[in-house]
């Protein structure tokens, strides 16, 4: 058995910082050894600072942890961040320029040209990136933003086995997903908001990345162009999207099936911990899938799809499920994490 890797968490208090918590607390590789945030809870137990969202066993020796300031000098060489995109930048490079491996959910470095903008099962490959960096013995690794890893992860395989022309997809988006507190309740409940501050440039621009080609230095992006409208609606966690395809080459409803319930990546051929066997689920109930009923299929990393059908304005619709505080923040980040490990690149953490 391998010696535990030490991991810290910044930001461990806001709602990504938790499920961080909550899916390193028995993880095969990971240990806990730094929990930090802003000097609101710096000082506290860390119990004190997240009791009344607790919604997993948190063991005494975590709870009892006091929470650290967001610099440099904690006990480990791994840290994942979970803080909020108005200090992230600043701090996730300060940890970087010291030597700590950052693996990052904030949107701050998300688009730099040497950060790889990792889906492990659609670009591990662009973890060559992280050598052309300048930050020494450290590093910068990011996770998209969360209704983008799901539309992703549908897309790939079509990409992969038929080309894409153009897609619209449009969001029914979760609470979480606001952070904590996020909307407050007298805005969203028996409401809809159709506005999410950012996110429709994010899906936008953040695929053409992903799905790009790794060329030394940077990436090429792909050229596809993608309309998204995003909505915040009442559901606690999970985005669906309703999206519409044009394919490059023609395809029968089956083939689109096959290529996603066959779809695997890296993660699986290594049989990371966090990794589902089938990361792409398709479902042939006419009503699924649903936020409520499939977010957490394994274990929050399984993406879920359903109702394809023909459209009218383009070639194909379909609706995805992912769960956004974990396939789209925490899980994501720590699969990406496990990737690096496998890849020899935490070698000295
Ligand atoms: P959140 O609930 O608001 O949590 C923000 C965290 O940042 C808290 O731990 C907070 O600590 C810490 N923080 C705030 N100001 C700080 C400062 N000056 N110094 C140090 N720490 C500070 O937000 P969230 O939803 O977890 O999101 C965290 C990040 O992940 C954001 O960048 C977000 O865009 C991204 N993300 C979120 C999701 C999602 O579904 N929620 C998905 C993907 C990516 P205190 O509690 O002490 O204030």
């Amino acid at each position: 058995m391998m010696k535990k890797i030490p991991v810290g968490v910044l930001g461990a208090t806001g709602s990504v910082g938790i499920r961080f918590v909550e899916l390193l607390v028995n993880h095969p590789w990971f240990e806990i050894t730094a929990l930090a945030a802003s000097e609101r809870s710096a000082g506290k137990k860390y119990r004190e600072t997240i009791q009344s969202r607790l919604t997993f066993e948190l063991p005494a020796e975590i709870g009892d942890m006091a929470v650290q300031a967001c610099e440099p000098g904690l006990p480990c060489r791994l840290v994942f961040s979970g803080l909020d995109s108005a200090v992230a930048g600043g701090i996730e490079k300060a940890f970087a320029n010291a030597g700590y491996a950052v693996v990052s959910n904030s949107k701050n470095h998300r688009m730099d040209t040497n950060v790889p903008l990792l889906v492990p099962e659609v670009n591990a490959d662009h973890l060559g990136l992280v050598v052309h960096q300048s930050f020494g013995d450290g590093m910068i690794v990011t996770n998209p933003n969360c209704s983008t890893v799901g539309m992703v992860m549908g897309l790939k395989p079509l990409l992969d086995n038929f080309g894409l022309e153009a897609v619209h997809v449009v969001t029914m988006q979760a609470l979480s997903g606001a952070g904590y507190p996020g909307v407050p309740s007298v805005d969203i409940i028996d409401n809809v908001i159709p506005y999410i501050g950012g996110e429709e440039d994010k899906m936008e621009t953040e695929p053409l990345k992903i799905m790009g080609r790794l060329n030394k230095d940077h990436i090429d992006y792909i050229e596809l162009p993608i309309s998204a409208s995003c909505n915040r609606v009442a559901v606690l966690d999970g985005h669906l999207e309703s999206v519409s395809v044009k394919l490059k080459t023609k395809a029968e409803p089956e083939e689109l099936i096959r290529a996603w319930n066959t779809y695997r990546g890296e993660p699986q051929e290594l049989d990371l911990p966090l990794a589902p066997q089938q990361p792409l689920r398709y479902f042939t109930e006419p009503q699924y899938p649903q936020p409520k009923l499939h977010r957490d299929l394994g274990k929050g990393m399984v993406v879920s799809i359903g109702r394809l059908r023909k459209c009218n304005l383009l070639d194909y619709k379909f609706t995805v499920l992912s769960h956004n505080t974990v396939r789209g923040a925490a899980g994501g980040a720590i699969l990406n994490a496990e990737l690096m490990v496998k890849k020899g690149m935490l070698g000295s953490v």
